[in-house]
This record gives structure tokens, C-alpha cells and sequence, in this order.
């Protein structure tokens, strides 16, 4: 038997940390001797992804010894490619235009999505807009939803089928305002042209996994398994975080720490 497909898809928006080291180790071990594993980039947000991230976070990995089997996939690489994907949903009349502010959208919110993300009110569903108004597409959740006759589930590795609750996220963005994509319809794309047969990452993505199960369903994806890990979390509970500083591997390798040893740190969580 041939084992999962896995892969680490990391964002260049900081230095890696003892995290990243967790979700590489775990997308690496699932996939064992027999199976695959890949990194892949994501790096489609222009404003935090920046090109030094991305080359110390290949450093990074390599000094680690971790490497891709296959071409490593660069998200930018590939704009226009995931833009077709979503005209299909959108000639399926699953999305439309929406011209909301950021603060229109705070305003006009009807709650919390499960991943702690606003519901978006759905003022501009069925509205006219004019074509060079600025704009983001929206999924019809409750078109799509009517058309698969419900909330996909999933399959949590070695655990229960998990019951999808893409329902309570509202109409999600499927294509920003400055580039056409969202990280929910890039990290779909990828993981089935990719062949990846089971999603690793950590459990902060939880939630997500219902609206990707939404555009594996309606795009004719097949359904990867999922395995979503613990986080490492800092002394305050919290998870580790480029943005609140977390020490980064550059910071702990400047500190006289091995490879191995930072392995070792980082599989205490898994
Ligand atoms: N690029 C995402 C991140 O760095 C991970 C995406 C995923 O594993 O699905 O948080
Ligand atoms: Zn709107």
C-alpha cells in the first residue's frame, strides 16, 4: 500500500517558529517512507508576504532537512490559474460582486463565523454593481449549500467523520479586491492538483476545513483526509505567533541550538 500524500504549506508573512517546525514534522511523519510530502508556498497576500520571508523560510527548512518531494509550489506563481477555477463557480451563478467597505462589512455583520471570522450581512446578494466598481467575490453559501444538499463532511484521520458547518459562515470571499483569489479557494485548488490525500495542519484551521469541503464538493475535488494537530502554545496559553514576536528558528539557531534538537523541541506537542 502507498502511503498519504502530505504537504506543509507554510505563509511567508514572518520567520518560521517552533510551530511551523511541529506542522513540517507532522505533514513529514504521515507521510512516511512510503507516501509524499511537499511544501508549497502561499504566499497570494501581497501586502504581508515579503520575499525575505520566503528565502529564509526555504533556508529555514532546509537547514532543518526538510525537503519537498516535487517541485516546491509558489501560490504567486499561479494567479491566473486559480482565477479560472473561480470563474467556473462563478458561471455556475454561485458568486457575486460585493462593493462593501471593511467598516460596511463590521457594520452590517450578523455574528461570528465558527472560525471567529465576521458573517458577512449579504447586502450586495442579487444587487446590480457596476463593473468597475471595486469589488470582492462572494460565495452564494446558500446556493452552494442547496446544490450539494447540505454541509459536507469530513473525515478527521484516525477520528470521527466531522459534520461540515459551512452554513454558519456565511458568504465567504473567494476573490479579493487586489488580487482575484482567497487563501479558501487557493489551498482547495492546490491540495487536489496536488494530489494531497490527507490535509495535515494545525488546529486553528479546524473550522476552515467546512468551507473547503464546500469548494472540493462543488469544483468536482475528491476528498482528502484531514488531520488537524495541537498547536504549541506559549506560556500565556496562547499559540505561537510570527506576529507577537514568537522566537524564531533564526533566533534559536543563533542561540547554538541543532537542527535535531529543535526537531526534538518541536515534537513535544505532536
Ligand atoms: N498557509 C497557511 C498558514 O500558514 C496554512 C494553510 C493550510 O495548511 O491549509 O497558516
Ligand atoms: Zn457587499
Amino acid at each position: 500500500m502507498t502511503g498519504f500524500c502530505t504537504r506543509f504549506a507554510p505563509s511567508p508573512t514572518g520567520f518560521l517558529h517552533l510551530g511551523h517546525v511541529a506542522s513540517a514534522c507532522h505533514a513529514r511523519d504521515r507521510a512516511g517512507e512510503t507516501g509524499r510530502f511537499l511544501i508549497r508556498i502561499e504566499d497570494i497576500d501581497p501586502q504581508r508576504c515579503l520575499p525575505r520571508f520566503e528565502q529564509s523560510l526555504r533556508d529555514d527548512l532546509a537547514w532543518l532537512g526538510f525537503v519537498s518531494d516535487g517541485e516546491i509550489l509558489r501560490q504567486s506563481d499561479h494567479l491566473p490559474y486559480y482565477r479560472g477555477i473561480l470563474d467556473r463557480l462563478r458561471c455556475q451563478g454561485l458568486l457575486y460582486a460585493c462593493t462593501c467597505s471593511r467598516a460596511d462589512v463590521q457594520v452590517t455583520a450578523q455574528g461570528r463565523a465558527p472560525d471567529g471570522s465576521l458573517v458577512y450581512g449579504g447586502s450586495c446578494r442579487g444587487r446590480y454593481h457596476a463593473p468597475d466598481q471595486p469589488h470582492v467575490w462572494r460565495l452564494d453559501m446558500q446556493a452552494a449549500l442547496r446544490l450539494l444538499g447540505g454541509s459536507p463532511s469530513w473525515q478527521e484521520s484516525e477520528g470521527a467523520r466531522i459534520k461540515g458547518r459551512a452554513a454558519e459562515f456565511g458568504d465567504v470571499v473567494l476573490g479579493r479586491r487586489d488580487n482575484g483569489v482567497s487563501y479558501h479557494l487557493c489551498v482547495t485548488c492546490d491540495d487536489a492538483r496536488q494530489g494531497v490525500t490527507l490535509v495535515t495542519r494545525g488546529a486553528d484551521l479546524f473550522e476552515a476545513t467546512s468551507v473547503h469541503r464546500v469548494l472540493q464538493d462543488l469544483l468536482g475535488f475528491p476528498e482528502p483526509r484531514y488531520a488537524h494537530h495541537p498547536l504549541i502554545m506559549d506560556e500565556a496559553g496562547r499559540k505561537l505567533s510570527k506576529r507577537d514576536g514568537a522566537e524564531s528558528l533564526r533566533a534559536l539557531r543563533a542561540k547554538g541550538l541543532s537542527a535535531p534538537e529543535l526537531i526534538a523541541l518541536a515534537r513535544q506537542v505532536l
